[in-house]
């Protein structure tokens, strides 16, 4: 009987301090997910006529201009991913700017509307693309976005369907691409981004196995989460969008709470 009361009483107490523990998180053992809400912004191509992946020159500056007039911070993914991990928080209005692929064009056509703004933004290069080929960037031109304050990070080696390959092959898109940026442009190189945004957890797994900190996706969501952080969300920016179209966008997550009627 004296047993069964103490081993009611020791479940009592631990019941109690589980449900105290409850607010902040759904299992003893599992801690809280960190949550960050910040837009990460997709690009393609700058400049020419407005398509999926083709934001105009005049809209990109005007959406570069937007954002810095209207107390946007431009972050990295590193610094998402540090945040979400115990790290230094981020500013008010994070915003982060992606352009995939390394096409040579995004280099004239981004820096000066980011530049004038304040802004910096990650450029995910294909490694066996640069340098190679005419509309890639070179070396040169990595080295200039890395001295212009850009980040870089990887898309990999030769832009395969990463849940199709072998473990083997896998691996080395996933290291080489970031071991030879890195000698490129004499940086840690941590993040990257999914080729055609295509992973699951095996990939998952392999990009943390490489040294990543963390990686993009092409799935919307504000929403950053340090148990995704394989898996952070990614807005495809549209180069048919409207001002206002764009201006929802970024500002949705931030807006304050719409005030009752009274
Ligand atoms: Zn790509």
């Amino acid at each position: 009987m004296r047993t069964l009361i103490v081993s009611l009483l020791v479940w009592a107490v631990s019941f109690a301090s589980v449900r105290v523990m409850d607010a902040r998180a759904p299992a003893e053992s599992d801690p809280p997910a960190q949550i960050a809400v910040v837009p990460i912004l997709m690009y393609h191509h700058v400049g020419g006529r407005a398509g999926r992946y083709h934001v105009p020159q005049a809209v990109f500056d005007w959406q570069m201009d937007y954002l810095g007039q209207n107390g946007f911070t431009a972050v990295s993914i590193e610094q998402i991913a540090v945040a979400l991990t115990g790290g230094p928080p981020l500013p008010p209005k994070p915003v982060a700017i992606t352009f995939d692929d390394g096409w040579r064009r995004q280099v004239t056509a981004t820096l000066p509307a980011l530049t004038r703004n304040n802004l910096r933004a990650t450029y995910f290069i294909i490694y066996s693309h640069a340098e190679r080929y005419s509309g890639f960037m070179n070396f040169d031109q990595l080295r200039q976005l890395r001295d212009a304050g850009m980040w870089i990070g990887s898309h990999t080696v030769s832009h395969p369907h990463l849940p199709g390959l072998a473990d083997k092959h896998l691996a080395f898109e996933l290291r080489a691409s970031r071991e030879a940026l890195e000698a490129v442009i004499e940086q840690p190189v941590t993040t990257l981004a999914y080729p055609g945004g295509a992973y699951d957890a095996r990939v998952m797994r392999a990009t943390q196995e490489a040294g990543y900190l963390a990686a993009v996706t092409v799935r919307g969501g504000y929403e950053q989460r340090s148990d995704a952080l394989y898996a952070l969300r990614r807005f495809e920016v549209n180069g048919a969008w409207s001002k206002e179209r764009f201006i929802s966008l970024v500002e949705a997550p931030f807006a304050p709470p719409a005030q009752p009627e009274p």
